[in-house]
């Protein structure tokens, strides 16, 4: 990798700023889903092995006006990284000022300091002035002069210009890196966008085509086939003069759906039957049908058709990425094309499998073949920014090796 990471820094004796991503669900004060929070241990227990001192940052939801503030503090997030890490976290209220400078100078090697929430920056005094979202300059400057270096492992947060990713990293030349969570997404991710053993397939699905066309067009030129499904392909059927029903569609998308089509040619591999519904509801009366959909009826899921076709296009990849789910999978009635996809990935052992997106990455879990699959982005945006071909800036900032 061209990046610094981890492994090139200095650590022993130094004050580590750590960038992580602990965006974690939390209700009544208690976490939930804990996996980010356990994704960025190998790089916090490489820091403190080495002597270094552990400042951590991270955002948690979004801070608009104080009173968003109490619900969003980071505390319950130390109790839980001190459980998993079994020693003590100093958990620090504030995100600036003597209190965390104090915190931070009475630290010894091998401590761990969770910092709040860096979004209480974007309001002050009632006012919601982003100097955390905006990557105010100041705030950047101020934060890296906590520390000796920086780790950078917040993949999620990599497609977001903030004072906490790359204020720090501009703020501290040569001696910002990447941590274990970001070098790997960069591997696999980076790998499979510009170097991918072949035939690489990409699966894309959910709702907008508007949201997946920066993908769509990078990928045009990179992957061999571009499987489309969900909301998405009906869209792609309207381009093509078949039916829709009252499936979803962009009307306003229809003109770019017809120019992927034109420059795809064969590489576009659209759903042949779907599963129709009556209406949007788990219970509606369902019908599957190939080619058009008449009026009163939407595509809700792809068919059996559709997953045999998407399989046996499948069978033969070495690398597949996949973003987006097949069908509204959220109602049970709908979700078997994306979990029948999602199983179909589990068994392709010779092929590098990568999947991100929440829902995608929910639908893998939810069959148990998470682990069967060489890699789960743990940024939907960041990896879609990633897919789109485009420069990620919290990447960007990694000082060069
Ligand atoms: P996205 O956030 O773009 O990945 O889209 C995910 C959403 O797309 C999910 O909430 C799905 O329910 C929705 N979706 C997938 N397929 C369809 C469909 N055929 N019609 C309507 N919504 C869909």
């Amino acid at each position: 990798m061209a990046k610094l990471t981890v492994e090139d820094l200095p650590l022993e004796g130094k004050k580590v700023l750590m960038r992580v991503d602990f965006n974690v669900p939390i209700k009544d004060g208690v976490v939930g889903d804990d996996n980010r929070i356990v994704a960025a241990l190998p790089t916090i227990k490489y820091v403190i092995d080495h002597g270094g001192r552990a400042i951590l940052f991270s955002h948690l939801g979004r801070i608009k006006k104080e009173e968003d503030k109490p619900g969003l503090s980071l505390r319950p997030v130390a109790e839980r990284l001190s459980n998993l890490l079994n020693k003590p976290v100093t958990f620090v209220p504030v995100t600036e000022g003597k209190q965390l400078e104090d915190a931070i100078d009475n630290m010894k090697n091998g401590d761990v300091l969770l910092v709040q929430n860096t979004r209480y920056e974007d309001v002050k005094d009632g006012e919601y002035v982003k100097r955390e979202s905006g990557n105010d300059p100041e705030l950047g400057k101020y934060w890296a002069s906590l520390g000796d270096v920086f780790v950078n492992d917040a993949f999620g947060t990599a497609h977001r210009k903030h004072a906490s990713n790359v204020g720090i990293a501009t703020n501290m030349p040569g001696k910002a890196a990447a941590g274990y969570l970001m070098e790997k997404e960069i591997k696999f991710l980076g790998d499979a966008v510009d170097n991918p053993e072949r035939p690489f397939v990409a699966i894309l699905g959910g709702a907008k085509v508007s949201d997946k066309i920066g993908v769509i067009d990078n990928l045009l030129d990179k992957a061999d086939k571009i499987i489309i499904g969900g909301g998405m392909a009906y869209t792609f059927y309207a381009a093509k003069g078949i039916k829709v029903g009252n499936s979803l569609v962009e009307k306003d998308k229809i003109d770019v759906a017809k120019q992927i089509l034109d420059k795809a040619g064969d590489k576009l591999v659209l759903p042949i039957d779907n599963v129709v519904a009556d209406k949007f509801n788990n219970d509606a009366d369902t019908k599957i049908v190939e080619g058009d959909i008449d009026d009163g009826w939407m595509a809700l899921d792809i068919g059996p058709k559709s997953v045999e076709e998407f399989k046996n296009v499948l069978k033969d990849a070495k690398t597949v990425v996949w973003n987006g789910p097949m069908g509204v999978f959220e109602m049970p009635n709908f979700a078997k094309g994306t979990l029948e996809i999602g199983k179909f990935l589990g068994t392709l052992t010779d092929a590098t499998t990568i999947v991100g997106g929440g829902d995608s990455t929910a639908a893998v879990k939810e069959l148990g073949v998470a682990d069967k699959l060489t890699h789960i982005s743990t940024g939907g945006g960041a990896s879609l920014t990633y897919l789109e071909g485009n420069e990620l800036p919290g990447i960007a900032a990694i000082s060069d090796k």
